[in-house]
């Protein structure tokens, strides 16, 4: 599997630390807000990854977070809180404000086929892992306390600049606009891992800690709830663009010093989504919804149809008439499918060889714009039969999740390996009772589901398409 790779600026080949097994971590929203579409195409594109990843037959460990406490107004460490902000703006608790808008990102999440990760973690219920890991970075000379903050000292970690692959200098100048000088830094770029009451005004989210009441820095919460639940090493860490810089630079400085090792080789960043005016962003006040797209007449799932037929990496600018057209493709290919039978006989090569060439999109860069004209393929081929094609296709939507037809039965990763061990016993009690046809059905179904069993003498083992 090759993928973008901001780390070293080019597409390579994925490399585990534990063969089959993909340790992935994916920043969540700050849930202050609706989620605009923007933020939603880099969910949308965590998702593809996920099932694409496990259409290979990789097993993928993957974890989110949800920013409920310590994302501040600026990338600087300036502003004020974004959760205790909405509170004041709605007169709500922080914890109403933060349930409310996750709730309302799952919505959309699940309006837009976005499976929810396996591991969902607040950032509010993992303070003592950050306590751990500052207290450590203090210890080791890697933080220091001013101000009655505990701050990053970025001039200790001499790859600090590694990940955007820019200069101080030129850092300096990029962001300036952006970053108030905070007199109680040692250096620009360090930043908070813990603030005390010099950076709030009564916030209401305040916690003990070996320094003061106060709250951690937004981004210890990623390095924290990635290491708790998926270890020491990640294989995949995503984000949008503008994760690039300081979000993930941060991270990295911090697990890695904490760690005493190299914590992720491959960094995943999608583009943005801009409007005419350029990067969607919650900030400005006004961006699109996904009930907005909704209440304008629009499919959730041709919004998802049209962040599917652009590069991933790429910057994708919306429109309400891009979007026009890309629902009425999609409405056009559901009508396609919906003629294609439901019964009939598999033409195995068929279906091996389309699988096999959907699994060469995926493995060159997640290529979803030629998955999709891998549809449309299918769709035209004249010696491949009207069930087999939807068998194909089915199996295709199992990663791309456009929900083409309406009975569909997609088994993907946590719960494949226990649906076919019931399968093969099911299969072996069929047999022993001499019931051969039923024995067929199944071995039959597997295949249709990109799982081929295989009969040894040891029993029954399978292999995956
Ligand atoms: P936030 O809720 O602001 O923390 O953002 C959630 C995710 O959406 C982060 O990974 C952001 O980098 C990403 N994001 C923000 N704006 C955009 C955009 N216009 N297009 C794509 N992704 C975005
Ligand atoms: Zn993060």
């Amino acid at each position: 599997m090759r993928l973008f790779n901001t780390l070293t600026n080019k597409v390579e080949e994925l490399i585990l630390h534990e063969a089959g097994v993909v340790k992935m971590y994916t920043c969540g929203p700050t849930v202050y807000h609706f989620a605009h579409i923007g933020n939603l195409r880099t969910y949308i594109a965590e998702d593809v990854l996920e099932k694409s990843l496990k259409y290979l037959g990789y097993r993928v460990e993957r974890v989110m977070n949800i920013t409920d406490v310590g994302h501040l107004v600026g990338d600087g460490d300036n502003g004020e809180d974004k959760i205790s902000m909405a509170a004041k703006r709605e007169h709500k608790s922080s914890k109403e404000i933060a349930e409310y808008y996750t709730n309302c990102f799952f919505d959309d999440c699940d309006k837009l086929n976005i499976k929810r990760p396996k591991v969902v973690s607040k950032a509010t219920d993992n303070i003592d892992e950050y306590i751990k890991i500052i207290t450590k970075l203090l210890d080791d000379g890697y933080a220091y306390i001013s101000g009655g903050n505990v701050y990053f000292d970025t001039s200790k970690f001499p790859k600090y600049y590694e990940l955007s692959g820019r200069k101080i200098e030129d850092l300096l100048v990029a962001v300036r606009d952006d970053i108030e000088l905070d007199k109680f830094k040692k250096n620009p770029f360090d930043f908070g891992l813990w603030f005390t009451n010099s950076k709030f005004d009564n916030q209401e989210l305040q916690w003990d800690s070996p320094w003061g009441r106060g709250y951690p820095g937004w981004h210890i919460e990623c390095s924290g709830i990635a290491i708790k639940y998926l270890g020491e090493y990640l294989d995949i860490h995503c984000g949008a663009e503008d994760a690039v810089f300081p979000h993930h630079t941060n991270e990295i400085a911090q697990s890695e010093s904490y760690l005493g090792h190299d914590w992720c080789n491959m960094w995943v960043h999608f583009g943005f989504l801009n409007d005419k005016n350029g990067k969607m962003s919650k900030s400005k006040g006004e961006f699109l919804t996904v009930s907005l797209l909704e209440e304008k007449g629009f499919d959730p799932l041709a919004y998802r149809y049209l962040c599917l037929n652009s590069y991933y990496h790429n910057q994708l600018t919306f429109s309400y008439d891009i979007l026009d057209g890309a629902q009425k493709a999609y409405e056009k290919l559901k009508n396609k499918v919906k003629l294609l039978d439901e019964v009939g006989y598999l033409q195995e090569d068929s279906f091996e060889k389309y699988r096999e060439l959907f699994k060469k999109e995926i493995e060159d860069d997640l290529n979803t714009p030629n998955m999709l004209t891998l549809i449309y393929d299918v769709l035209k081929d004249d010696t491949v039969n009207s069930y087999t094609k939807y068998k194909i296709i089915e199996s295709f939507d199992c990663v791309l999740s456009l929900s083409l037809f309406e009975n569909e039965k997609c088994v993907v990763g946590d719960d494949l390996e226990d649906y076919i061990q019931n399968k093969i016993e099911e299969r072996l009690r069929a047999k022993k009772e001499k019931n051969f046809k039923l024995a067929d059905m199944i071995r039959d179904e597997l295949l249709t589901k990109g799982i081929k069993l295989i009969d040894g003498r040891d029993g029954t083992t399978y292999k995956l398409l």
